[in-house]
């Protein structure tokens, strides 16, 4: 996720290492690279004028800090900068008084709507919501069956018209979705609506009429960020024809300039409430503009890799762990195979990887991690007997062949992953007698 924009701004600090203090040449020089950047990565002409001019005033302007060095100062300027642009505080959702609040989703074709209603009814079911999906887009071939998978692997139930009953009016779809939320006391309803390929008068005035019909509290655009500026066109017609009061970021997880999901509240004014960051219904999280633009500068975002793991780890099974790693019981592949489906559910590695500070300059490495490589431990670990899990002692020769024909991987993969098992075991051991003092990398500045 921005990665060429990260590279860009941390080269440009790097500059300023080693400057006692801040001359009016290196804030100009500074500034122009990070212009250079912002136009690299497609931000809107406006907002990068904006921006530099602001880092440009803020920096001359900067108090003589004791605390922090040149460079430093203007790290965190462009990072409260950055905070600003992105929308400032992060916006809640607004919901009704009088339940059921209505979403409406709004979008191009392939935006990403309906994978979003999908996330967004699953993590608002996890915080005690009962929603519900409506399927308003009768255009698209195939999107009333996809939201009705997405609604099932969500574990929330979807509206639908049946099949073979003639209803192919939207708004009728939309307005029956709502009434039935109410009657069955759903605290939330999430209308899908249908979106073409580019924007055009007659869906947006479907847009219009499901609007009116299902008076939304919320009309959340969603808008492909791997398209770049362009999408902020597309917003800005939205805007000007259906209106919303809020933006969702989607394939974030693609998005390696940044230019949409930096121009779209200076161009529009709307907040980003939510980021969706890859396929699965899980890769879906809060925007919060400060995180965000801690991410952008490669200072890592522990907060949100902390919240995603508290949504997905059970707090018991956390404890257990830990004491069985700190030497009370014995940490054996078995409890190893409960972690890994632990990780598996928080989401891809390489997003969770990309959350760490100091990532960035690992990122060849990233780029290359193998998410199927957790698919192969596992079918290793699945290849064992219960009493080889419990006690690797036993796995001589001839049962490391059995397991690696069993698992489909060669007798060295099992090698290799016995190896590591046994380092982790012991690295895992000193971290908790030594207290867990080893620290997190810092940000090299
Ligand atoms: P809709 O036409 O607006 O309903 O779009 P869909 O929900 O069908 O999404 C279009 C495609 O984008 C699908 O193949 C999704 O799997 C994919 N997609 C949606 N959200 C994301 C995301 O956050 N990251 C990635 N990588 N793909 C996504």
């Amino acid at each position: 996720m921005f990665a060429n924009l990260s590279d860009r701004l941390t080269a440009s600090f790097k500059q300023l290492r080693g400057k006692g203090r801040l001359s009016e040449a290196d804030i100009d020089a500074t500034v122009s690279e990070i212009r250079r950047a912002l136009l690299e990565a497609d931000v809107a002409l406006p907002v990068v004028r904006e921006f530099a001019a602001n880092v440009r005033e803020r920096a001359k302007g900067a108090e003589v800090s004791q605390a922090l060095n040149p460079g430093q100062q203007v790290v965190k300027i462009v990072n409260a900068e950055l905070v600003e642009i992105l929308g400032g505080e992060s916006r809640d959702l607004n919901f009704a008084k009088h339940p059921p609040t209505v979403i409406m989703l709004a979008g191009l074709q392939g935006s990403g709507k309906t994978t979003l209603a999908g996330k967004l009814g699953l993590w608002l079911k996890d915080q005690g919501h009962t929603p519900l999906l409506v399927a308003a887009d009768l255009q698209r071939p195939g999107a009333v069956d996809q939201l009705q998978i997405v609604g099932e692997r969500a574990g929330v139930p979807v509206w639908a018209p049946e099949p073979g009953s003639g209803v192919g009016d939207p708004i009728t779809v939309a307005r029956s979705g709502v009434q039935q939320a109410h009657d069955k006391q759903h605290s939330v309803v999430i209308v899908d609506t249908a979106g073409r390929l580019g924007v055009d008068a007659e869906m947006m005035q479907q847009a219009v009429d499901v609007r009116d019909a299902t008076d939304p509290d919320e009309i959340l655009f969603v808008l492909d960020a791997m398209i770049g500026q362009d999408a902020v066109t597309t917003a800005q017609s939205f805007a000007d024809g259906v209106g919303f009061s809020g933006v969702v970021l989607s394939k974030l997880d693609g998005d390696a300039r940044g230019g949409a999901a930096l121009s779209v509240r200076g161009v529009t004014g709307k907040p980003v409430l939510f980021a969706s960051v890859g396929e699965k219904l899980t890769d879906f999280e809060r925007f919060h503009p400060d995180r965000m633009a801690s991410r952008i500068l490669d200072m890592g975002d522990m907060l949100t890799l902390i919240e995603q793991a508290e949504r997905t780890f059970d707090a018991a099974e956390a404890e257990k762990m830990a004491a069985k790693i700190s030497g009370d019981g014995d940490f054996t592949l078995q409890d190893f195979l409960g972690q890994l489906a632990q990780l598996k559910k928080m989401g891809s590695m390489k997003s969770m990887l990309g959350m760490l500070p100091g990532m960035g300059q690992m990122r060849d490495q990233l780029e290359n991690f193998d998410e199927r490589e957790i698919d192969r431990v596992e079918a290793i670990v699945n290849s064992m007997t219960p009493a080889e899990r419990e006690q690797p002692k036993l796995l001589n020769g001839s049962r490391r062949q059995r397991i690696a024909r069993g698992s489909g991987t060669t007798v060295s993969d099992v090698n290799s992953l016995m190896e590591r098992f046994e380092q982790a075991k012991t690295m895992m051991r000193q971290m908790a007698t030594s207290g867990g003092k080893g620290g997190m990398p810092g940000m090299g500045m």
